[in-house]
């Protein structure tokens, strides 16, 4: 036999059924799929579909050279053809803002869009973090705030409502304010950290040179006192920033969302100012965060459009989904309504047709294909998993009836005309 060819480390499957180390199935991911379908349209977004390959400038120019992200973890090549470097995205913002300025969206009307779709980071896989992961985000382009930031959060705690994981979910807020308070902030942190660079470690040493705001995300427990005590950000923020922290704060209370005021939450990414925000659970070992955004005013500008103020966020579908299976209210539904059922020469004709029928009248039909002894169709009928059972054998085929059996046992099985099929259905199934 010819050597197996294994999927890439990382990178997984979705299949109809659980797998050993990765519970999540298709079906589960589709109802997934449609709840956020359902809630986006319900606040008025629209969907935006971009590429998965982009030039690897869009990501250095945005996300930031020196982040982990684009430092070491993205998947880089050059077309064959000419010495384009590519990069498979890492990320969704910046994709969606290059669409954006590339086509001019924010020419009358700023633009509330939604995205969804796999991601592509090299990271060290365990659960809840992968190769190939996916996300869900949200960007809300051309508003100031606070009212949209608070719109935003808003909007992300209804869907943990929807899928029965709220209580499992904490929210942390920071503001980041504008470049000149995080300019002066910055020269007090590297003077303050510089003073305790001996008790840094290697991370942090060579954070401090690149992006010392990071050194204050550092998860090293041995770390945590000397970054309680770094200065914060928020002691920097000037008048304006300060009431649109306020204000997003008051919305906050006002719609009943319980927050946490984080001072060292500054996000992973370097665009990032003003409102910053993550939701995280404990339910998940180090893969915490499920979600995670903010305000970056500055980005459009910096891809090559006019400016225009903008804010979103970003949720892991794996992470968010490994805790919806686990503690939320989310149903699968993979199981057909119908199972049809054949026995006798041309009774798999028939059966067909009335399968057709039926979907036409909106039921999911699963029609039996091959030719089994009846108990042995029943048998594979059960597993489906399907409500109801249509039988068409040589009685049926004659009188042009069919038999029908309620799998629940709620009604007793029954021989009706064949024009009273999908009204008998209808009646059972609402009953
Ligand atoms: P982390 O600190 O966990 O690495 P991050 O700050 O790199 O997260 P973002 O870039 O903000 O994450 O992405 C938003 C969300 O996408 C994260 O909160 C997480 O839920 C999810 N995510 C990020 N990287 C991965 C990954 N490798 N595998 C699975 N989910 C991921
Ligand atoms: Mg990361």
């Amino acid at each position: 036999m010819a050597q197996k060819i294994q999927s890439v480390k990382g990178m997984n499957d979705l299949l109809p059924v659980e797998q050993k180390d990765f519970k999540l199935t298709a079906a589960f991911w589709q109802a997934f799929e449609d709840t956020v379908t359902r809630w986006t349209k319900s606040y008025g977004y629209q969907q935006i579909r971009t590429p998965i390959v982009e030039q690897t400038g869009l990501f250095v120019r945005s996300i930031g050279e020196e982040t982990d992200v684009v430092g070491k973890e993205m998947y880089t090549f050059s077309d064959s053809n000419d010495a384009l470097s590519l990069s498979l995205r890492p990320e969704g913002t910046a994709s969606c803002l290059r669409a954006v300025v590339e086509h001019n969206l924010l020419y009358n009307n700023p633009q509330k869009l939604w995205y969804m779709g796999p991601m592509f980071r090299r990271e060290r896989p365990q659960k809840g973090r992968y190769r190939q992961f996916h996300q869900v985000g949200i960007e809300a382009l051309g508003f100031e705030g606070p009212d949209i930031d608070a719109e935003i959060v808003a909007m992300s705690a209804d869907l943990w409502q929807k899928l029965g994981i709220a209580e499992h979910l904490t929210l942390e807020i920071n503001s980041l304010g504008n470049r000149e308070e995080r300019a002066a902030h910055r020269a007090a942190l590297v003077a303050y950290l510089s003073s305790h660079e001996e008790k840094l470690d290697e991370d942090s040493k060579r954070r401090l040179k690149t992006n010392p705001l990071r050194v204050l995300d550092s998860k090293n427990p041995d770390l945590q006192d000397i970054c309680n005590a770094a200065p914060r950000l928020t002691d920097y923020l000037g008048e304006e920033s300060l009431a649109h922290y306020q204000r997003f704060k008051a919305m906050l209370g006002g719609l009943n969302i319980a927050y946490v005021e984080n001072p060292r939450l500054v996000r992973g990414l370097d665009y990032y100012n003003h409102t910053v925000f993550e939701w995280t659970t404990d339910k998940l070992g180090a893969q915490a965060t499920v979600c995670g955004g903010g305000r970056y005013d500055g980005l459009i500008e910096e891809l090559g459009g006019k400016p225009a103020a903008s804010i979103g966020f970003a949720m892991g579908i794996e992470r968010l989904l490994l805790l919806v299976a686990e503690y939320g209210s989310l149903q699968a539904d993979a199981a057909p309504d119908v199972y049809t059922v054949h026995q006798s020469e041309g009774a798999d004709l028939q059966a067909m047709k009335y399968a057709q029928t039926l979907r036409a009248a909106g039921f999911n039909v699963l029609q039996h294909s091959g030719y089994q002894s009846l108990k042995a169709q029943m048998k594979k009928a059960d597993n489906s998993g399907a409500r109801f059972v249509l039988i068409v054998a040589q009685d049926e085929l004659a009188a042009q009836t069919v038999t029908l059996k309620d799998m629940q046992g709620k009604h007793p099985q029954q021989t009706v005309a064949a024009a009273d099929l999908i009204h008998t259905l209808q009646q059972w199934k609402n009953a």
